[in-house]
């Protein structure tokens, strides 16, 4: 197992960020007004072969390691833009990739990785339940060669721009189960079949621009080939992408604060009030130097978790740390950046607002901070459960 330390994969960094030149903050001011999905920016990564990176070679991706992947994300959001529109693609795949059937991956992974299909919707979180997930009430009943599926998801991101979505679904009834987790199967639904045929999408209006929806399933038929995996071990199947999905919104964190940061710096030098530049002033400047240091220390997390996921080593208490602290240095680079700017940071135009509204989704999903501070608390060091 070996961790680099610097600027890793100088040659993603560069190429990525020159991708990144061509969309400016004006690009996604305005998808942000219009609440648009940035198809030329995720059209152009797929061209290039970025959102195929974790797809093995042999199904037509680059079967780069996890780690390469985050400095793809993190180069992303460090360049002012922000990959939530396609991200999915590349953790999602995970599940298909390792509980996929042959034939399913077959059928599906070279699609992906060319672009032709995309698989960027994940139907976890319900309603009622929300971060309780062995507890999902959504029920597929099992009919001759087709389950019957009847429920609904809530915050299921980019469905209306994914031809495939990944649902977590109840098999076995909840008083039937023996053990907290089980009876639950993850199904790779075609949403092109599905829409308008027991199945409805319904846009939320979020406060970020990040195509989340709500879906609704009434008496939807799909086919019983559409199981990944073992039915019953669906929630162990999702939870085991969930590492990797940690990891990788850990880079975008990352990638928020050092933008926030260099924009910080930068202006903290130039901006002259009281006949000196305001940086010079320690109220300015160290909140600035604080939150780098915390980025500093978040991105050795993110780096141990990454080089611990490649060698196929248990990673959970890192990921879940990374993603944490990435996702507060983050915030805390983003609130100095915000201070720093004074009144203009309230100007559309310098992006500071958007970017930091955005990355303040990072301590709230995938997961919420208090949930990694329950796994960490329980799991890691032992302290009785509350759940
Ligand atoms: C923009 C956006 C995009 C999303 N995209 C997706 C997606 O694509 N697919 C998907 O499935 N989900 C998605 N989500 C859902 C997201 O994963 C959940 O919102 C998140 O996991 C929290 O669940 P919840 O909102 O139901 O909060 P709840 O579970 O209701 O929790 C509310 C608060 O209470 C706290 N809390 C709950 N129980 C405890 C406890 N025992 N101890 C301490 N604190 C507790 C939580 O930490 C949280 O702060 C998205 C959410 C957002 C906002």
């Amino acid at each position: 197992m070996t961790m680099e330390l610097g600027e890793d994969y100088p040659e993603i960094r560069e190429a990525v960020a020159r991708i990144c030149e061509n969309f400016p903050g004006e690009y996604w001011r305005r998808l942000d007004a219009e609440s648009a999905y940035p198809d030329e920016f995720v059209a152009t990564l797929t061209r290039e072969g970025w959102l195929a990176a974790l797809i093995p070679a042999e199904f037509g991706g680059s079967g780069l390691p996890l780690r390469a992947a985050a400095v793809i994300l993190e180069t992303i959001h460090a360049s002012g833009c922000n990959a939530g529109a396609c991200h999915a693609q590349m953790y999602v795949m995970g599940t298909l990739l390792r509980h996929g059937s042959k034939s399913q991956k077959e059928r599906y992974l070279p699609a992906i990785a060319a672009g032709d299909l995309r698989l960027q919707a994940f139907g976890v979180t319900e309603p009622s339940t929300g971060s309780d997930t062995t507890q999902i009430k959504t029920r597929a009943v099992r009919d001759g060669d087709h389950f019957i599926v009847d429920g609904q998801k809530l915050w299921t991101s980019r469905a209306l721009q994914s031809d495939l979505m990944l649902l977590l679904a109840r098999t076995t009834p909840a008083d039937e189960i023996t053990k907290r987790g089980n009876g639950l199967t993850v199904f790779l639904v075609d949403l092109t079949e599905a829409v308008g045929k027991g199945l409805e999408i319904r846009p939320i209006d979020a406060m970020i621009n990040h195509n989340t929806t709500e879906i609704f399933m009434d008496q939807l038929k799909i086919p019983a080939d559409s199981v990944v995996g073992e039915e019953g071990n669906g929630f162990w199947h999702i939870l085991d992408g969930m590492n990797a999905e940690r990891i990788l919104i850990a880079a975008e964190a990352l990638g928020d604060a050092r933008w926030f940061t260099a924009k910080a710096a930068s202006y903290a030098t130039e901006r002259e009030v009281f006949g000196r530049p305001i940086g010079a002033n320690q109220g300015i400047q160290f909140p600035i130097a604080r939150a780098h240091a915390e980025t500093e220390a978040a991105d050795l997390m993110a780096r141990k978790a990454a080089a611990l996921f490649d060698a196929g080593k248990h990673c959970g208490a890192e990921a879940n740390m990374a993603k944490m602290l990435a996702s507060e240095a983050a915030w805390h680079a983003g609130d100095s950046c915000f201070q720093t700017f004074g009144g203009f940071a309230f100007a559309r135009e310098y992006d500071i607002e958007r970017k930091w509204r955005e990355t303040r989704l990072f301590q709230t999903a995938p997961i919420s901070t208090n949930m990694i501070l329950a796994y960490i608390g329980q799991h890691v060091l032992g302290i009785p459960r509350s759940y």
